[in-house]
C-alpha cells in the first residue's frame, strides 16, 4: 500500500479501532517519507459463491432457498424447523468451504440429500425425486449410493421398497 500524498511505502500505524460496526478495521497512519497521516479501512471480502445450474445458468447461492426446499420436503414430518436450519447452516459452510466461485448444483442438491437422510427418510425420498425431475426407482437407488457413499446408511430394504411405492402412488395422483 502507498501513501497517497507521496507514493512511498513506508508508512506506520498511529492507531487502530474497529470501524463500520465491528465488520471492519479502520487504521490511522502516518507516512514515514512526508509525515502525513491518512487512513485506511481493512474490511473481509463478502464471499459469492454462484450455483451453476444444470443448463449452464448462475445463480447466487442462497442459503434460504436450500432451506425453502428442505421445508417443503418435509412437509407434515416430524423434523423441526431448528434442525432444518442446522442443516441448511452446514450445508452453506461445506459449499463455501469447498468450492470457489463457483459450484455445480448437483454437488448443492447432493448435500441436501444427505442431510435429509440423516433427518426423515421420507423427506429424503419426497426430495429426492422432485430433484431429479422424476420418480424412478433407478432414481433413489442413485440417490441412496450417493448417502451410502457419504457414510449416511440407507433404510432397510423393505421400508425403502414401501417408501419408494407410496412415493411412486402419490406422485401419479
Ligand atoms: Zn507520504
Amino acid at each position: 500500500m502507498r501513501c497517497p500524498f507521496c507514493g512511498s511505502e513506508e508508512h506506520h500505524v498511529l492507531d487502530s479501532r474497529p470501524a463500520r460496526g465491528g465488520e471492519a478495521v479502520r487504521r490511522r497512519r502516518e507516512c514515514e517519507a512526508c509525515l502525513r497521516r491518512f487512513t485506511t479501512f481493512e474490511a473481509p471480502e463478502v464471499p459469492r459463491l454462484l450455483v451453476v445450474k444444470r443448463d449452464g445458468t448462475r445463480e447466487e447461492f442462497d442459503r434460504e432457498k436450500v432451506l425453502r426446499g428442505m421445508i417443503v420436503a418435509c412437509g407434515k414430518r416430524p423434523v423441526s424447523l431448528e434442525s432444518l436450519r442446522d442443516s441448511a447452516e452446514r450445508i452453506e459452510r461445506d459449499v463455501y468451504s469447498t468450492f470457489e466461485d463457483e459450484v455445480p448444483s448437483g454437488e448443492v442438491g447432493e448435500r441436501v440429500i444427505a442431510e435429509l437422510m440423516a433427518l426423515d427418510t421420507v423427506a429424503y425420498i419426497r426430495f429426492a425425486s422432485v430433484y431429479r425431475q422424476f420418480a424412478s426407482v433407478d432414481d433413489f437407488a442413485e440417490a441412496l449410493r450417493l448417502c451410502a457413499a457419504r457414510g449416511f446408511g440407507r433404510p432397510n430394504a423393505t421400508q425403502y421398497d414401501r417408501l419408494v411405492s407410496t412415493e411412486a402412488a402419490g406422485s401419479t395422483a
